[in-house]
């Protein structure tokens, strides 16, 4: 039995160094490839970095250029994005909820430095010509030396826009203020309701998705629902109000261990939340949802929170994708067959070295990458060999609302109370700006000793994002005349 087991030991052993000694190789043919395109690059005309999306891989990179390209280097380096802020996504359902106000968790990205070779263009990105290296946007043209592409992801409706448009989204920061009036007004209009059946509706709450963001945010709400507006609104009885998370899988939570992530779901239901698991969701309209097994449930307040497809934009390229469409890079971040071309955060396919699996799609990862995308360029302007991108998983955090979260970090498992310290805590460190930290944690004590926000902010915003990829092909084919 032991020689058996030093067998297969063995064998892990011998096909782990093959696994190593195969992705050394494909790191040096990558490496010179790389070297060969940027020395072409360096005696080209311009002198333009262009980062395409100022989220978490955007900023960091541009910052880290930024800091380490000086403006005698004679580079540019530019940034764009359709909004002239950044959005801190791990506390978007607090703004959603009350807990802390919108503009706390944005950042002025004109603000991101004060070098004169930092240049922030407030534009929509509608296509790029990797061959005559050249980005189309709403409002003209930009053409780079090098481009980092990091327009994040849109919500996945896995097809089915049409039965699920109804729903309630979270990804930006209209879509926060939406779900925060949509909550508010369910309630003023239960509150004025006679019909048992139609109360029951309004102040019924789904969350669709059982991952990170669907339970982060079914915490926040319960602490809005419960906490604050069943007290301000006397005659809405407590039995009356019905929170629900549906999830398809058999289990919640993906990534993190099972006991941690059973232990969420049994602190859930302990909360008074309905979690249904394998109940995939077929339709929502008006009136409510329909689950695959048929069963309806009457809600005014239904949030699609199961999952993201990288930007349309990576479709609409000339490159590999993977699988969920996102754009294949290798080992230095870049898109092979076009120079000067890298990909990083939720819109790229990276392999974990350690694992052979794609990276999902969070914040921790896009930081990382934008570091490693910054010294991966600064080591080919230097023609120094540039450093592969090489992930290290630090842990995992999910906050399931007031004094509850459970942890993982560095092998070490946290729930309760001291995970929702950690928690706090981290996420504060992360925002960016001190003006920011400060709002954000004088919100958090307000709203922890006092009552959570419930004004009814007015804000213009659609459920659905936009999708600039349909104007791409007319963009490539016009041209037009000089780029910037
Ligand atoms: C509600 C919510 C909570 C989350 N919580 C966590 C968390 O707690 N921890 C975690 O690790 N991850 C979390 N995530 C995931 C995390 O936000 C993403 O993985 C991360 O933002 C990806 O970074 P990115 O740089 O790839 O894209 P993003 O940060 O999404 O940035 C993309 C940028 O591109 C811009 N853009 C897109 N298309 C265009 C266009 N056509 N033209 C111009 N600009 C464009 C966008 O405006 C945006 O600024 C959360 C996500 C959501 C939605």
């Amino acid at each position: 039995m032991k020689r058996w087991m030093l067998g297969i030991g063995a064998a892990a052993g011998a096909a782990a160094a093959g696994v190593a000694v195969a992705r050394a190789r494909r790191q040096a043919v990558d490496r010179a490839l790389l070297s060969r395109q940027l020395q072409r690059v360096d005696s080209a005309h311009g002198r333009n970095i262009v980062i395409l999306g100022a989220g978490f891989a955007g900023t960091t990179a541009t910052a880290e250029l930024i800091r380490r390209l000086p403006p005698a280097s004679g580079w540019t380096v530019t940034l764009v994005d359709r909004h002239n802020y950044f959005l801190f996504t791990p506390l978007l359902y607090h703004a959603a909820t009350g807990l802390v106000d919108p503009s706390a968790i944005l950042y002025p990205t004109r603000a991101l430095s004060s070098a004169s070779n930092y240049v922030f263009r407030e534009a929509t990105v509608q296509a790029i010509d990797p061959r005559r290296q050249v980005v189309f946007l709403d409002d003209g043209q930009l053409s780079y030396d090098y481009l980092v592409l990091g327009l994040g992801s849109v919500t996945n409706f896995f097809g089915k826009e049409d039965d699920l448009r109804h729903a309630l989204v979270l990804k930006t920061a209209g879509d926060a203020i939406a779900m925060r009036n949509r909550i508010i007004d369910a309630f003023e209009e239960a509150d004025i309701c006679e019909d048992p059946a139609e109360r029951r509706r309004l102040l019924t709450f789904v969350v669709v998705g059982g991952g990170a963001t669907g339970i982060e945010l079914m915490g926040a709400m319960r602490g809005l629902i419960r906490g604050t507006l069943a007290q301000q609104y006397r005659r809405i009885a407590p039995e009356e109000i019905r929170l629900v998370l549906l999830e398809a899988l058999p289990e919640v939570l993906p990534g993190i261990s099972r006991d941690l992530a059973s232990y969420a779901v049994e602190r859930l239901r302990a909360l008074g939340i309905d979690v249904g698991l394998e109940t995939p969701v077929e339709r929502v309209d008006q009136d409510g949802l329909v689950t695959a097994g048929g069963e309806f449930i009457a809600s005014r307040t239904i949030v699609w929170a199961a999952g993201v497809r990288p930007s349309p934009l990576a479709g609409h390229l000339d490159a590999p994708t993977i699988r969920n469409g996102r754009i294949q890079v290798n080992d230095y971040l870049q898109v092979e067959q076009f120079k000067n071309f890298f990909a990083a955060g939720d819109i790229a396919a990276v392999e974990d070295a350690e694992t052979g699996k794609v990276l999902p799609p969070n914040a921790a990862i896009a930081v990382q990458q934008g570091k490693a995308l910054a010294q991966i360029i600064l080591a080919c302007l230097q023609n120094r060999e540039p450093p592969p991108f090489c992930y290290h998983h630090k842990g995992e955090m999910v906050s399931l609302g007031r004094h509850e979260a459970v942890a993982e970090v560095k092998g070490v498992r946290v729930t309760g109370f001291p995970a929702w310290i950690m928690w706090r805590g981290f996420y504060l460190t992360q925002l960016m700006g001190f003006k920011n930290r400060l709002t954000v944690m004088l919100d958090w004590t307000f709203s922890y000793l006092n009552q959570r926000d419930t004004v009814r902010l007015e804000m213009p915003c659609s459920p659905f994002e936009d999708e600039p990829a349909g104007e791409l092909e007319d963009a490539v084919s016009s041209g037009s005349p000089e780029p910037r």
